[in-house]
């Protein structure tokens, strides 16, 4: 990305050759505010379409985007560098988002009647989940379809209008969505994008939208939440990860390290759900380890739509990756593939760590690259202790037979794979989010499709109320009744 000053466009360029892939205007304050005043009236009018209509019109995006996915697959290699094939795995998970988004937002937030209590029983109850508006979404650069979409196709089936502000090192990913988009529903400007780096992304938080949601780094989603604060603007938060994979005595290795190695390898280790550590049952480890190794060491690193690992998109992760390494290396760790010279500039090569030490950055932080630090443990609770043993909480993964899914359980995490590996990940149906520094809210899955409208409830009375509380018309009798219902009603303690 360069933008040197304002007025100057945003130039985004393919992290391996350099070349152009895009020019895009940079948003400043103004024209921030100005998308989100366009999108109050296009969210009135999209939200007036109705459940229905809207599904419609989310259907035949998601047929759209089906058609050119192998399309939007070129692109997001050139812009991210990602393989095509990587790049096609994400566009279709971020197509069953949209798909499930659609066919399940009047089910999950449309006017429903919910049972009434005792106490108010002369009211009917009903429930509705109303859009809040303009929703402002802000994304990173790794998932670049994925990532937003999640946020955007939940949103826009709700009945909110979109202002998107794509990752300053994706912003061509971002266009080319509000673009096929705007094919389907020209109308009126639904789904908007500004683009920019951080201060547009600032901007847009202040801009009057109705709730933010934020997928990125731990950092910023601090300063996002501060920033929404001021307004009391609600937040979701999609933040990092540093996701472990425990594997048991009794695991198929063939199958877990597979698993382990696509886990903590695909997209060149810029993976928010990434595997970065794996704790191994002691009695398995040295089994597991060779067939980790075997494995990411038969991997190919290049600029090529075919390479199994592309390069680094954003220049200044490579010195995060570098760091982590050495300090692991400084601090007693080994090597058993790739190590400090694995760094070559735009490229890492696949790092497997062992020996490393509880406390060094490989495992305390987010490290974002083609690395994994694998650790033997005596007993599943130890490889529970360490596991969890981070302030973050995104996902992770176990392996085994007879444990693990009690084990699963015990992770702190949001989502959770058994015997798989970001399983979750092409689970539309499924809430997708963290705990801790990974942030907070949820996208997909109903509470996904929740956290797009606001609860209105409904209270319609339909008859006299047996017991007169809400009147300063009540008798003593009045209370003398209710005192006996709620005695009767409420009274008896459970044995
Ligand atoms: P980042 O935090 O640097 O940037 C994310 C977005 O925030 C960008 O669009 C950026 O321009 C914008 N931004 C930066 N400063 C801002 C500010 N002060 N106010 C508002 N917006 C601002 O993250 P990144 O490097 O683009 O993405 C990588 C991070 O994202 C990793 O930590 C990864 O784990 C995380 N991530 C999380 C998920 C998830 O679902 N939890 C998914 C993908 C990526």
């Amino acid at each position: 990305m360069t933008a040197a000053t304002t007025g100057d466009p945003l130039i985004s360029t393919n992290p391996a050759t350099g070349g152009v892939v895009g020019r895009f205007p940079v948003a400043d304050q103004a024209a921030v505010e100005a998308a989100v005043a366009r999108a109050g009236p296009a969210g009135q009018w999209w939200a007036g379409l109705g459940f229905g209509q809207r599904r419609r019109r989310l259907l035949r995006w998601r047929a759209l985007l089906t058609r050119r996915m192998t399309e939007v697959a070129e692109l997001l290699h050139d812009e991210t560098g990602k393989p095509v094939a990587e790049a096609v795995v994400e566009t279709a998970a971020a197509i069953g988002d949209i798909d499930w988004a659609a066919r399940n937002a009047r089910r999950v937030l449309g006017p429903r009647r919910v049972r009434r209590v005792l106490p108010v029983a002369e009211a009917a109850a009903h429930l509705e989940y109303r859009p809040y508006g303009v929703v402002g979404v802000i994304g990173p650069w790794n998932y670049p379809i994925l990532t937003p979409t999640g946020s955007i196709g939940a949103a826009l089936a709700a009945g909110n209008a979109i202002v998107h502000k794509p990752s300053e090192w994706t912003p061509a990913v971002g266009q080319w969505l509000a673009d096929t988009f705007a094919e389907v529903v020209p109308e009126q400007p639904v789904l908007q994008v500004v683009h920019g780096g951080a201060e547009v992304g600032a901007a847009l938080c202040r801009a009057g939208v109705g709730k933010l949601s934020f997928t990125g780094s731990t950092a910023t989603a601090k300063r996002v939440m501060a920033a929404c604060a001021e307004t009391l603007t609600p937040v979701v938060l999609e933040a990092g990860g540093n996701d472990a994979m425990i594997v048991d005595a009794d695991a198929d290795l063939d199958a877990a390290a597979e698993a382990c190695v696509w886990g903590a390898l695909t997209n060149a280790g810029q993976t928010c759900v990434g595997i970065e550590r794996a704790y191994v049952a002691a009695a398995v480890f040295d089994a597991f380890l060779s067939r980790v190794v075997e494995r990411a060491g038969a991997l190919t690193v290049g600029a090529g739509p075919g390479a199994d690992l592309g390069p680094i998109t954003m220049p200044a992760q490579l010195d995060v990756i570098r760091r982590h390494i050495e300090d692991a290396l400084d601090r007693g760790g080994r090597a058993v593939l790739g190590g400090r010279a694995a760094v070559q500039p735009p490229y890492v090569h696949p790092t497997i760590l062992v020996d490393v030490p509880a406390d060094a950055l490989a495992i305390r932080e987010e490290t974002f690259g083609p690395t994994l630090v694998v650790t033997p443990v005596p007993s599943m609770e130890e490889a529970l202790r360490l596991a969890n043993d981070t302030r973050y909480g995104l996902g992770g993964a176990v392996y085994g037979r007879r444990r693990a899914v009690a084990v699963a359980r015990r992770l702190r995490a949001g989502m959770v794979s058994v015997n798989d590996v970001l399983a979750f990940a092409g689970m539309s149906s499924l809430p997708w989010g963290g705990v801790g520094d990974s942030g907070f809210g949820r996208l997909r899955g109903a509470d996904g499709l929740r956290e797009f409208g606001r609860a209105h409830s409904l209270v319609v009375r339909q008859f006299r109320s047996p017991l007169a509380s809400r009147t300063f018309e009540r008798t003593d009798r009045d209370i003398a009744r209710i005192v006996k219902a709620y005695r009767l009603m409420f009274g008896r303690a459970p044995r």
